[in-house]
Order: C-alpha cells, then sequence, then structure tokens
C-alpha cells in the first residue's frame, strides 16, 4: 500500500533538493505534485483540499529551519500535517467497561468483518483476556459457520446462533452467556450488504443500543478508494462509532482510504488488517503510517515485530559470535530464514524497510517466501561439517545436497551466492553497525 503515493511525493522532494530556499513559487509546484499524488492515491476530494491547504498555510508562515533544506522542511510540514490528519497518537481499544466489554464489528460485505472479528479475539486473547465471538449474521447461513472456524482456528470461544433467531435474540443469548460465565470481551459479528440500505442500519442501529457496546468498530476495506469516504459517512451518521479497522492494506489499494476514512468519520483507525492469516493484524500508528506514505520506511513496526517474534537466545548467540569475530555460517542463516518466515515472510518484511517502496515489486517477488522455504530445506540437508564450514562444499556434494532437498543443483549454488553475500553484509554490520547499513539501503 502507499507506494505509488510515496514514490510520487518522492519524486517531488528530489526536484526541491535542489533548490535553495522555499519560495511561493516552488511551494507551487510541490502542493501540485503532493496534491496530484494523493489524488492518485483515491484520497476523497475534499480531504485533498483541506490538507493542501493547510500545507500551504503552514509552509508558507514557516522559517525554514537552519538545519534543513527548503525540501526537508517541506517534508516535515507534510509528515507533520499527515500525522495530524491520521489521528496523531496511536489509540488502542477502550474496554474499561463493566466486563463483559463488547466490540460491535460494523461495515459492508465483504469488508472483512469475520476475518477481523477472528483478528481482535486473537490479540485479546494474547493479552489474557477471556473472549467470547458470535455471529448476528442470519442473513448468510455460511456467515455464521465462518466465524465458527475462525473462532476455531484462534481459540477463541464460540457462541453458537442460528439463522431462525433474529439478530437481537442472538445478541440477548450471547450477552447472558458472556455475563454469566464471565468473559472478558464479545465480540458480536454483525450482517453486512452490498451496499449501505436502511435495513441494515435500523438492525445495527438495534443491535448498537441494545448491547451499549464499549467499541463500535467500522470495518472498511482499504481497496475501496474513493467509495471509502461514502460508506464511512454513512455508517458514522447512523452509528456512534468508536474506532475503524482498515483492511486488505497488504493489497494493492492505493492508500488513500486510511485519509479519507479518518477525516469523514473523525474516529481513529485503530487496527489494520495486513492479510488474510489470523496474525495479520497491526496496531495502527498515524506516525508510522505518515512516515510510511513519506517513503522513510516503517523501521518502528519492523523492529516491534522484531522483537516480538525472534528468537531471543539465538539472537543473543548470533551477537555473541559477531562480538567475537566469528563468521556466520550456514546454521546461523538457516536461523535468520526461519526467523523472517516467522514475521510473516520476507515481503512483510521488506515493505517496512526504508527506501523499499523504491524497489520494483517485479525485483520484491523474486526473493519470494518459496524462496525462503527452498533455502531452509537445502541447508537442512547439509552436514554439520557442511554448514560450519560451506568452503568444503564442491560438486559431488553439492549433487548430494540437491537430490536431498529435492532441489537442483544451480538452486544449491544460488544459496551459498546468498549466504556469502550476507555474510559481507554482516561484515560490514560489524563494523558500522545497524545505521549504516540502514543508510546503504537508503541508497
Ligand atoms: P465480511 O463479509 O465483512 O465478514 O468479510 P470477510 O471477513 O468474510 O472477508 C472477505 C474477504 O476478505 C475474505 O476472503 C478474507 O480472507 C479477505 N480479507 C479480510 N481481511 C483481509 C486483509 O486484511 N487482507 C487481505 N488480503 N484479505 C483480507
Amino acid at each position: 500500500m502507499f507506494e505509488s503515493l510515496s514514490e510520487n511525493l518522492q519524486a517531488t522532494f528530489k526536484e526541491l533538493r535542489g533548490q535553495g530556499r522555499l519560495t511561493e513559487d516552488n511551494i507551487k509546484d510541490a502542493l501540485r505534485q503532493v496534491r496530484r499524488a494523493l489524488l492518485e492515491a483515491d484520497v476523497a476530494l475534499d480531504v485533498v483540499r483541506d490538507f493542501i491547504d493547510r500545507v500551504k498555510e503552514r509552509a508558507l508562515g514557516e522559517q525554514v529551519r537552519t538545519s534543513l533544506t527548503p525540501g526537508q522542511e517541506f517534508i516535515s510540514i507534510v509528515r507533520e500535517e499527515l500525522i495530524t490528519e491520521l489521528g496523531g497518537a496511536s489509540q488502542g481499544l477502550e474496554l474499561r467497561a463493566q466486563p463483559p466489554a463488547v466490540i460491535l464489528m460494523a461495515g459492508l460485505q465483504g469488508s472483512g468483518k469475520t476475518t477481523s472479528t477472528g483478528k481482535l479475539a486473537r490479540y485479546l486473547l494474547e493479552q489474557k483476556k477471556r473472549v467470547l465471538v458470535v455471529s448476528c449474521d442470519v442473513y448468510r447461513p455460511a456467515a455464521i459457520d465462518q466465524l465458527k472456524t475462525v473462532a476455531e482456528a484462534v481459540s477463541a470461544d464460540f457462541h453458537p446462533s442460528s439463522p431462525l433467531q433474529s439478530p437481537a435474540q442472538i445478541a440477548d443469548a450471547a450477552l447472558a452467556v458472556a455475563r454469566k460465565e464471565l468473559y472478558d470481551v464479545l465480540i458480536v459479528d454483525t450482517a453486512g450488504r452490498q451496499t449501505v440500505d436502511e435495513k441494515m442500519m435500523q438492525e445495527i442501529k438495534g443491535l448498537h443500543d441494545f448491547l451499549k457496546p464499549a467499541e463500535t468498530l467500522f470495518v472498511i476495506d482499504s481497496m475501496t478508494g474513493q467509495d471509502a469516504a461514502k460508506t464511512a459517512a454513512a455508517f458514522g451518521d447512523a452509528l456512534a462509532l468508536t474506532g475503524v479497522v482498515l483492511t486488505k492494506v497488504d493489497g494493492d489499494a492505493r492508500g488513500g482510504a486510511a485519509l479519507s476514512v479518518r477525516k469523514v468519520t473523525g474516529k481513529p483507525i485503530k487496527f489494520l488488517g495486513v492479510g488474510e492469516k489470523l496474525e495479520a493484524l497491526e496496531v495502527f500508528h498515524p506516525e508510522r503510517l505518515a512516515s510510511r506514505i513519506l517513503g522513510m520506511g516503517d523501521v518502528l513496526s519492523l523492529i516491534e515485530e522484531a522483537e516480538k517474534k525472534i528468537d531471543r537466545q539465538k539472537a543473543e548467540k548470533l551477537a555473541q559470535k559477531f562480538k567475537k569475530g566469528k563468521g556466520f555460517d550456514l546454521e546461523d542463516y538457516r536461523d535468520q530464514l526461519a526467523q523472517m518466515v516467522n514475521m510473516g515472510g520476507l515481503g512483510a518484511m521488506l515493505d517496512k524497510l526504508p527506501g523499499m517502496s523504491q524497489i520494483p515489486a517485479q525485483v520484491k517477488n523474486q526473493i519470494n517466501d518459496k524462496e525462503i522455504t527452498r533455502a531452509i530445506a537445502i541447508i537442512n540437508s547439509m552436514t554439520l561439517q557442511e554448514r560450519r564450514f560451506p568452503d568444503v562444499i564442491k560438486a559431488s556434494r553439492k549433487k548430494r545436497i540437491a537430490a536431498g532437498s529435492g532441489t537442483q543443483v544451480p538452486d544449491v549454488n544460488r544459496l551459498l551466492k546468498q549466504h556469502m553475500q550476507m555474510q559481507k553484509m554482516m561484515k560490514r554490520m560489524r563494523k558500522g553497525g545497524m545505521a549504516n547499513m540502514m543508510r546503504g539501503m537508503q541508497g
């Protein structure tokens, strides 16, 4: 997401880079490009207009700090305004109500409500909450089954419902169970239609009045572009929303929805859905997204993710090895590859690194997750000695390793080459530290 937006903005800033100072003239030019970039990213027109006015006002009124070039000053203004526009600080769920705290999920059909219900249940279970989920979608029998499957996948308790009941009856029964069995949170999935319609709004309003939810989350598909603003407005008018879950951010949406939805509803985006898998949920951080939009990369998210997932013991062992000046052997490489898989695959990681938005998608796709799995299989087919001292791997060993891992000799060669490159990078890292490597990546 946001790739074209960040690319466009970076092009603008490159043009500004050569300029000695900010003049009305070059601001006008830069603003026009930011405007075009936002429109191309499918941000609603009103939202763009407003945003440009604010940036313009600030840029013209502000002294360029001596420490910055005019281009940097401009970027920093755009960044700050983007953060404001996206809601300022990150806001989590407010579940302080007397338990069970109810989370009501609202949104159109296909927006990702059921999937997000599962993701949220998983997220709350991780925080040691007792979670019950229920579906009030009595129009599509498959919807109830779908939630059941999702709940099982994340080990959340599921309250069975039936298309023969009314949504109100289901809500009533589920709430009674949640109270009686002392659940912390009850997540209520609701029916969506393909477009906003009166009956759907009345029904969910009724559920809202009855359930008095602590959180009413509006789920919206980020790929809906311009329509996102309209749909958000309709839901925002009908319901007292408390937050937004923006889904399918991993798709090729151009990112305008985040800005539009926030502006139109006035409610914070609380979570991003970043994939079909049930762990693909991220807490939304406006400042990180603003940086991502500007192409500075989402290093903070990446680090947080890494801290969560990386096997500390192994990481420490590796760090120790580095300190002692020891090499990076194929065992270490395999650990690293396995950790990449853990962190949602290479693609997910790459997207968060600075400057990566400038790498064409084709190139990124070449380094795909299949490749990682294959590399791990190849290393697994080696003897311990081969992993420690890859230099011993000559033609006949390569043949054996390829056969053992169901690959071809060229695959083995490629892996060995990648490992060598990695080794070189690690050496550079040891000399210059992480910052140096990052700088190298930004190019
Ligand atoms: P609902 O009708 O609102 O309940 O929507 P669903 O939860 O059934 O989701 C509709 C489709 O979108 C399903 O195929 C989901 O797998 C997919 N989906 C939901 N959230 C995401 C997401 O964050 N990323 C991607 N790529 N797909 C998603």
